[in-house]
């Protein structure tokens, strides 16, 4: 499984409130540079020394207190939100990182805003809302600047990498765990380089790259060697599973045999990280026959949903359960079992709306900060360079707009910059994102009201055209050729022109899969720059 910087099964919390007061105020903390350093540690650990870390950041909210820092408190404010997600109370943590973030935002600190975007993002994580949770990771990034520590940047990224990945954008995650792995070797962050490892594992795995998730598996095992550190329970869950990808059963148990070693407990000491182990060391027993091995895990693991109350892995094991009774010949209890699996699944789901429809309105009671997250949900449908949409958006909706295209009628436009290299290459890439920049006002101000306008990514743009035909669709590209075309464009170029080329396609009736209408407009740009660019072509008659 993939390791987030916190990932908690809900169970009873510790409420603060009940606890702050009990803290003495007796740290060792004099100034507020030993405050910042406390704070920076606290913030590279992850929070997962419970509960000591709870009286930490308590001690480090009254030593701000003390010297009159709200930056400081703030920031241990959200290191306590950070260890009250990790142990369940989803409510506390949203409300204190809701609340440090509107004050953050009003300070304009750029660190504590990276920062309370970090804590939203899991937040929205936890509650299951993946787009508000990729929202607010990429915000985190753009407040992530230079003099951030690069530990920090490295755990942002990776965060960033994960919520791209959850969210199926798998080739802009890969992006980002490279860059957070680059980060952690050139710091020599052991812990941190194999947990970024073990995600980057994870998602080969997911995809079924074999190859790529076995060189990964081989530098998690050298960067433990190589470090002396011991490989986490996730870890080893996930290099079990690179084994059997290739069917390789006795390696992958043989992985797990630390699940069985007094000595390696504390590898394990976090619950639902022990039960996904031993769900996938009873898959790979069963997969050598080994039924009644298979059977004695499967039991372990349901007593420690039970012990743990982690209700969400008790379907997991059922459905383990079910495969094993059928690969025994047990066809009758393999049912059973499969329908038990089916409605504490369903029972699972509707408590999880329940639980977040609640865990939103606690935390919602104010209603700035709903329009705040409203906003951000949004920006994950947002290109960062331009603030058009982007292609997620277009993935999503395209879709919609060419069944709901029905009897009626879509145009789709993709415009492409010509030679937009000679730009990049003959002044600079910053004037390229600028071109980029102006490309899209003048998009925003001459596409039909209807229209929407994208940035699919480089220098390629689509216009997505409701209700015109041909005719009417080869009229707005034309309009927006002759906009680039005719601009001034010499206060950013100097003398070198810019131009686009438009690739006009017309859909009509519903039914066409998004790929087929964009893969004929592309075939139309492809011919507008063969026919010699700036201009405008369409389907072959
Ligand atoms: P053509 O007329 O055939 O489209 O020529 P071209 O140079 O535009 O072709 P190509 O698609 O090969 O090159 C696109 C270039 O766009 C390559 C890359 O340097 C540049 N580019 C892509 N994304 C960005 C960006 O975000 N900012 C800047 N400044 N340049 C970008
Ligand atoms: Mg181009
Ligand atoms: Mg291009």
């Amino acid at each position: 499984m993939t390791i987030l910087g916190q990932t908690a099964e809900p169970h009873a919390a510790v409420s603060l409130e009940t606890l702050e007061p009990v803290i003495a105020d007796d740290s060792a903390i004099h100034t507020a540079d030993e405050l910042a350093a406390e704070l920076l540690e606290l913030e590279l650990g992850d929070a997962a020394q419970l509960p000591a870390e709870l009286t930490r950041a308590v001690h480090a909210q009254q030593a701000a207190q003390r010297l009159g820092r709200r930056d400081l408190y703030l920031r241990a404010s959200l290191h306590r939100s950070n260890v009250l997600s990790r142990e369940g109370d989803t409510v506390e943590a949203g409300r204190i990182a809701h609340g440090v973030y509107a004050e953050a935002a009003e300070l304009g600190d750029a660190y504590l805003l990276a920062r309370s975007h970090q804590s939203l993002s899991v937040f929205f994580y936890q509650v299951g809302d993946l787009a508000n949770a990729l929202g607010h990771a990429v915000q985190c990034m753009t407040y992530t600047n230079a003099d951030i520590p690069a530990a920090i940047r490295a755990r942002h990224i990776m965060a960033l990498a994960v919520m791209l990945d959850e969210t199926g954008a798998s080739e802009e995650a890969a992006r980002r765990f490279d860059e957070a792995l680059t980060i952690t070797l050139a710091l020599g962050d052991g812990v941190m380089t194999m947990r970024v490892l073990n995600n980057m594992t994870y998602t080969a795995y997911e995809q079924g790259d074999r190859q790529l998730a076995e060189t990964l598996a081989d530098r998690i095992r050298e960067t433990a060697r190589s470090h002396g550190l011991p490989i986490q329970a996730t870890s080893l869950d996930t290099l079990a599973r690179v084994w059997m990808m290739s069917g390789q059963f006795a390696k992958a148990e043989n992985e797990l045999a630390p699940l069985w070693d007094a000595a390696s407990a504390h590898l394990f000491d976090v619950g639902y990280a022990l039960v996904e182990a031993l769900v996938t060391a009873a898959e790979a027993q069963r997969e050598q026959g080994a039924f009644d091995r298979a059977q004695s895990t499967l039991h372990r693991a349901v007593q420690l949903c039970a012990d743990r109350d982690l209700p969400g892995f008790r379907a997991q094991t059922r459905e383990a359960q079910a495969l094993l009774y059928a690969a025994a010949g047990r066809y009758r209890e393999a049912f059973e079992e499969h329908r038990r699996f089916h409605s504490d699944t369903q029972a699972l789901q509707s408590a999880q709306r329940e639980a977040r429809a609640q865990t939103l309105h606690a935390v919602y009671e104010a209603d700035e900060a709903r329009r705040a997250s409203e906003a951000f949900r949004e920006m994950a449908y947002r290109d960062a360079l331009t603030g058009l949409h982007n292609r997620r958006y277009v993935d999503e909706t395209l879709p919609g707009l060419l069944d709901g295209a029905g009897p009626g009628v879509l145009s789709v436009a993709l415009v492409d910059l010509d030679r937009f290299k000679q730009v990049n290459d003959t002044l600079s890439h910053q004037v390229g994102d600028l071109v980029l920049q102006q490309l899209a006002t003048i998009l925003l101000r001459h596409i039909p009201a209807a229209a929407t306008a994208a940035r699919l990514g480089g220098e390629e743009f689509v216009i997505l055209l409701p209700g015109l035909d041909a005719a009417a669709g080869r009229q707005a590209s034309e309009a927006i050729r002759r906009a680039v075309a005719e601009h001034d464009w010499t206060p950013i170029t100097g003398g070198l022109a810019v131009t686009a080329s438009i690739g006009l396609t017309t859909v009509t009736g519903g039914g066409t899969p998004a790929s087929t209408a964009l893969a004929a407009a592309d075939r139309s740009l492809y011919a507008a720059k063969r026919l010699g660019r700036n201009r405008v072509c369409t389907d072959p008659a």
